[in-house]
């Protein structure tokens, strides 16, 4: 058995089964071992019943006092046990399980691990995990258990089960890297790291597995960086751009003055454009700095000049919002250029006449998703490219975008602050300019952190902002275990808040797994105010711009990392409104409670994720991404900066001494998706 023989050939695994694997992503056995845990479990020492914690999983050990009861709801029975240690009792609830009836029994010893939560009548262990006898925990005591993504049908025993067996019977990938690399930076082995990200013994052969595997990915993306940078160093400036008097006249209309730091960095790229070499150019700047319009100017110079520019965002939202609103500074303001909008959800037949107008050179700035870098479309006197939110994208993207054009300019836009240092390595192939500044009419967003015994509070604060003609989003509580879930999630979350608010209040949803068509139908009424508040999963994070949305409440703060958290925020607050985030938590405990409140203290994305990390021990770091800065499998550019800065030193260290280093990964299939 090697890498690419298909899941199939695992034990236990049949037909029905490849199917649902498929849906996850895992086709071979190579695939299947690369699908690295989303967390661990830890089962840790029991905790005394009187120091149970509301909304955390932990472990108790205990005595069954009284007889177990089972409801009588046939289609949900439910069987619920009183449990006894020397510091209290709990009750504990199990979800059709009746015939734990008859096992458990009055007067033994057990233990159970679950998740606390809060009924009507005290807290209550819901649907733990049995030990019985208690022996059976401690065996387990301290280890690490893989949690994986699931999907429905396919669950995290049938995944351990399959992963197990194909770790035991595949013959490992050959050391890809050298012994030499591996010695200077304390890297372990390639077998023993894939073993140890799945079924670590304890949280140091963990660490050193983990860190391994960010280690590879990381080299594997800044050589295929370094590579682009010998391709593109210095090619010369293909195009006549000149300074362009619409531009001039554009900003003398708009209703807002360009911010200095806006007007630095345009100014870059016109010079940039201007020069003798061809442009490569970061705009970094946070959320609401106002990217888009840098961008805009940028396209109506190369048209002005009788060039094609387009720009491409991640996703169809966001690349029809860019649209529109581009289309509607052109109308009022006499902009004299065709502008065409391009995604994969369009029809085939409106697409093939969008390819003809781009072909013909009948419009000039074109705006779409990745639909623009499919075969079919070709450009006419491309001169630049510009993409929004670039850590959403690959280097492979980037690369075929402007492989669209003869060496067009490439203009790139991320609103991820990251510390220049790392900016240089991850963006190791572009000059980098930032906007470092925000627009003066903006308030300082309000924030607080709360319990779920505020939700009430929050909901009429919600209402009341709509009768101020207001809009909020709700980030509904994630379900990680199944994107099923998730989907049901969203919705009763949404009829819930409709039926606590009233018919006045137009709730709506949006999840990812809707059409794209729905998606963009629910996000067009929602900036034209048609809908009152959005309930969401983090989808909503990327790019959106609706200025009259003032409220962001995020249930299940705690499960999220603070930048993501972050960048959730600034959804909010992107006009002249006061605006608020709500943060609420789902656990009591004072660690949670201490690292959101850092959400607070300051506004910069990168010091908020180098006050969580310090927060939290490195034991807590393997759960929670932070950034989803450049979707790594498993590396994360903020808690992994010290492996990134190795990786980097690392990359120069294999071109000084290894001249075949820009095919080093070649060979390896998964370079092709390194970060798609
Ligand atoms: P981001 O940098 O997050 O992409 P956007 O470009 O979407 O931000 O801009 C956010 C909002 O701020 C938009 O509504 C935009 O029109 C507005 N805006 C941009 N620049 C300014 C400015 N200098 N003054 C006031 N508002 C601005
Ligand atoms: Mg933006």
């Amino acid at each position: 058995m090697n890498e690419r023989t298909g899941i199939s050939g695992l034990k236990g695994i049949g037909e029905k089964t490849e199917k649902l694997f498929l849906k996850i992503g895992i086709k071979t056995v190579g695939d299947l071992i690369r699908y690295y845990p989303r967390g661990y479990d830890v089962y840790q020492e029991p905790v005394a019943i009187s120091e149970l914690v509301e909304g955390e999983t932990q472990t108790i050990t205990g005595i069954i006092t009284g007889k177990v009861q089972v409801s009588p709801n046939r289609k949900m029975p439910v069987t619920s046990a009183q449990i006894r240690d020397k510091s209290g009792t709990i009750k504990a609830i199990w979800f059709r399980m009746p015939f734990l009836r008859n096992t458990l029994l009055n007067g033994e010893q057990i233990t159970l691990r679950g998740l606390v939560i809060r009924k009507k009548d005290g807290l209550v262990v819901e649907h733990p995990e049995i030990f019985y006898p208690c022996t059976k925990y401690e065996a387990k005591l301290n280890t690490l258990q893989p949690k994986y993504t699931l999907t429905k049908g396919v669950s995290n025993n049938l995944i351990i089960k399959a992963m197990k067996q194909a770790i035991d019977s595949l013959d490992l990938k050959q050391e890809l890297l050298p012994e030499e690399l591996r010695m200077r930076y304390h890297l372990a082995e390639y077998n023993y790291a894939i073993r140890g990200i799945h079924f670590p013994e304890d949280k140091d052969v963990l660490y050193h597995a983990r860190e391994r595997l960010v280690f590879e990915e990381f080299l594997e993306f800044i050589v295929s960086i370094r590579k682009l940078r010998t391709i593109n160093d210095r090619l010369k400036n293909c195009f006549q751009i000149k300074h362009c008097e619409t531009v001039d006249d554009f900003l003398k209309h708009l209703p807002f003055q360009l911010t200095n730091a806006q007007m630095n960095v345009w100014k870059q790229i016109e010079s940039d454009m201007m020069s003798e070499y061809s442009m490569s150019r970061l705009v970094q700047g946070d959320v609401g700095s106002g990217k888009t319009i840098v961008a805009v100017l940028a396209l109506i110079t190369v048209a002005c000049c009788g060039y094609q520019g387009a720009m491409m965002a991640p996703t169809e939202v966001l690349a029809r919002q860019h649209y529109e609103s581009v289309k509607e500074l052109f109308e009022q303001y006499q902009i004299p250029f065709g502008i065409e909008l391009l995604t994969g959800s369009m029809k085939a037949k409106e697409k093939r006449a969008v390819y003809e107008r781009i072909e013909k050179g009948k419009v000039q700035i074109i705006i779409g998703t990745h639909a623009l870098i499919q075969d079919k479309v070709s450009f006419n006197k491309l001169a630049l490219v510009i993409t929004d939110e670039q850590h959403r994208f690959g280097v492979k993207q980037r690369e075929a975008f402007a492989e669209k054009g003869t060496c067009p300019h490439i203009l790139v836009m991320s609103a991820t602050p990251i510390p220049r240092t790392l900016a240089i390595i991850l963006y190791g192939d572009l000059d980098i300019s930032v906007i470092d500044e925000l627009p003066a009419n903006r308030l300082p967003i309000k924030n607080c952190v709360v319990d779920t015994s505020y939700r009430q509070t929050a909901y009429r604060f919600l209402a009341e902002q709509v009768k101020l003609g207001r809009q909020c989003y709700v980030i509904c509580p994630m379900v990680e275990e199944s994107e099923h879930l998730e989907v049901e999630n969203v919705v009763d979350y949404a009829s819930m808040l409709q039926n606590e608010l009233g018919d006045s209040i137009r709730v709506d949803y949006l999840h990812g797994k809707m059409k794209q068509l729905e998606k963009d139908e629910i996000m067009n009424r929602f900036s034209k105010n048609e809908i009152h508040i959005l309930v969401s999963t983090t989808v909503i994070e990327v790019g959106i711009n609706v200025p009259n949305a003032t409220v962001m409440m995020v249930e299940n703060a705690e499960r999220f990392g603070l930048a993501q958290l972050h960048q959730l925020r600034g959804r909010v607050g992107r006009g002249k409104y006061q605006s608020y985030c709500i943060f609420m938590s789902g656990s009591k405990s004072k660690e949670t409670k201490k690292r959101l409140e850092i959400l607070n203290s300051s506004n910069d994305g990168f010091k908020i994720a180098g006050e969580d990390l310090k927060l939290r021990g490195p034991g807590d770091l393997f759960g929670i991404r932070q950034s989803g800065l450049m979707d790594f499998k498993l590396g994360d550019v903020y808690q992994d900066a010290s492996i990134l800065q190795k990786a980097n030193e690392a990359a120069d260290w294999l071109i000084k001494t290894n001249s075949d280093y820009l095919d080093y990964f070649e060979n390896e299939e998964k370079n092709a998706s390194v970060i798609l």
